[in-house]
């Protein structure tokens, strides 16, 4: 039998020394982990995520460490030995899809013996507790702050110690991490700061994963060139509650971030979310005109055109300071494209202040709008509101709002008609019978291609590509230049 310490632990600044999962390959030639006293034979994990990219990264995050308690992903449930789900607070139709999945698990774990059921992320973090007095086939549930102990939880279980829930608090000075990919492809999710010291009025957010903290700037820039010179990394976007807060608590900057980042030999491009209007800085404005890199996209949320909502949503800003930032990046880089999340039907919104956020969408002329109906969250202080607005008018407002936007960004993708980009192709569907190549622009927009040929194939491939036709939501193109697998400048 042979024996090799697996890699669980050699993230920068956590457990460096600690390797306790140890690779066994049995007679058989079969893998097997042991951890303390406990075999792990392979086994099948099936996980569900709810919400934001930080969550779709957390999700990675913990399939790397399951990887090395010799769990392999499945995507049938039927398969599964144990399964996950990464909840988010943040949005009423996430949180009761989630509800109605883990009612469902009742039955999947009767029929199934042993099976394991997990709950993760922003709900297990407020109300772990309460899921399990709730649900009693539910096994444990961890905040967002442990999901690096999830092998000691998974251990935990298996050693018959079930009914648990974690909500702790990481307490160490610094957010200190290694960035952990498993998926094989070019681009990387990078968690710069974790948590959000703006409590937005209606938000859940600052409640379910603490304080801000930034990783160290010289972390992350050794993090992301070992990334790209080990793992073939070409594409990052940089991930954070409040991303453009990073490093306030450690004297460093976004924008001088964003600066080191830019120099990284190998590194094609660099995309961030989700930022702050109060945290743009001149600085990083300066940053979009100069960096040869970053995205020429950015996700900038309004939440509305009306400065007496945005006061009663503690958003620290006006609007016309948000359309200050907006007129300055556009002179910074007129090339920049703009997306917004808007609110709509917040607490007792007058018909005035919705015209206000119509206005707003006319001047801004945003390239896609992340728009809902206002939802209360428990424990956030919008939800003490009294609110008379009724969920009729709310709806009505949405409808007209996403009606109004689709023509904007109509006439926004049908004025690009004719103009070349360069785009890193991310994959290929079925339009209407006909294969498409599709890729993602670096000031992100999508554009769908026909292959020179029925097998050409572009997956990660960079590709020059002329949009032919426009419509609110896609663009068509054609292929000027394939450059392969890495991008050819002149
Ligand atoms: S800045 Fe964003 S994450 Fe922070 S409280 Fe406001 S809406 Fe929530």
């Amino acid at each position: 039998m042979t024996v090799t310490p697996s890699e669980a632990h050699t993230g920068l600044g956590i457990r460096v020394s600690d390797v306790r999962e140890q690779v066994l390959i049995d007679d058989q030639g079969r893998k097997v982990v042991t951890m303390g006293d406990m075999e792990f034979p392979p086994r099948k994990v099936w996980i569900r995520t709810f919400g934001c990219q930080m969550n779709y990264h957390d999700t990675e995050r913990i399939l790397s460490h399951l990887q090395n308690l010799n769990f392999s992903q499945t995507q049938e449930l039927a398969e599964a030995d144990m399964v996950l789900f990464n909840t988010c607070a943040v949005r009423d139709l996430a949180n009761s899809k989630f509800y109605g999945k883990l009612a469902e698990m009742k039955q999947v774990k009767k029929n199934k013996g042993g099976l394991i059921i997990g709950v993760g992320g922003c709900v297990a973090q407020t109300e772990g507790k309460d899921l399990l007095k709730r649900y009693k086939h539910l096994d444990f549930a961890f905040g967002p702050d442990v999901i690096d102990c999830i092998n000691d939880m998974v251990y935990r279980t298996y050693a018959g110690d079930s009914k648990f829930a974690i909500n702790s608090w990481d307490r160490s000075d610094n957010f200190s991490i290694e960035t952990k990919i498993t998926h094989g492809m070019p681009q990387a999710f990078i968690n710069i700061i974790k948590g959000c010291d703006k409590y937005c009025s209606y938000c859940i957010v600052p409640y379910t994963r603490g304080k801000e903290k930034s990783r160290k700037m010289q972390e992350i820039v050794t993090d992301v060139k070992k990334l790209v010179e080990y793992q073939g990394i070409q594409e990052i976007t940089l991930l954070g509650q409040n991303v453009n807060s990073y490093g306030h608590d450690n004297n460093e900057t976004l924008a001088s971030l964003l600066g080191e980042l830019d120099q990284i030999q190998g590194l094609e491009l660099i995309r961030y979310t989700t930022s702050h209007p109060y945290d743009v800085s001149d600085e990083l404005i300066a940053a979009h005109g100069s960096l040869k890199k970053l995205s020429k996209h950015l996700h900038l949320p309004v939440q509305s055109g009306s400065n007496s909502v945005l006061e009663r949503m503690l958003r620290e800003y006006t609007v016309e300071h948000y359309m200050g930032i907006v007129d300055k990046l556009k002179r910074a880089q007129p090339e920049i494209v703009l997306t917004t999340d808007i609110i709509v039907g917040f607490v007792n919104e007058t018909d005035e202040e919705f015209q206000d956020t119509m206005k707003l969408l006319d001047v801004a002329q945003f390239d896609f709008t992340y728009s809902y109906v206002y939802s209360p969250r428990n424990n956030t202080r919008s939800a003490k509101m009294v609110d008379h607005l009724s969920d009729e008018v709310r709806s009505e407002r949405l409808q007209y709002l996403q009606k109004y936007q689709l023509d904007i960004q109509k006439r926004l993708r049908q004025s690009i008609v004719g103009e070349r980009f360069l785009m890193l192709v991310e994959g290929h569907g079925d339009q209407g019978g006909v294969k498409k190549w599709r890729g993602r622009t670096s000031c992100n927009r999508i554009v769908h291609f026909l292959p020179e040929t029925p097998t050409t194939d572009y997956q990660w491939h960079w590709v020059d590509v002329l949009v032919t036709s426009a419509t609110a939501l896609s663009c068509q193109g054609k292929i000027l230049l394939d450059h392969g697998r890495r991008p050819t400048r002149s």
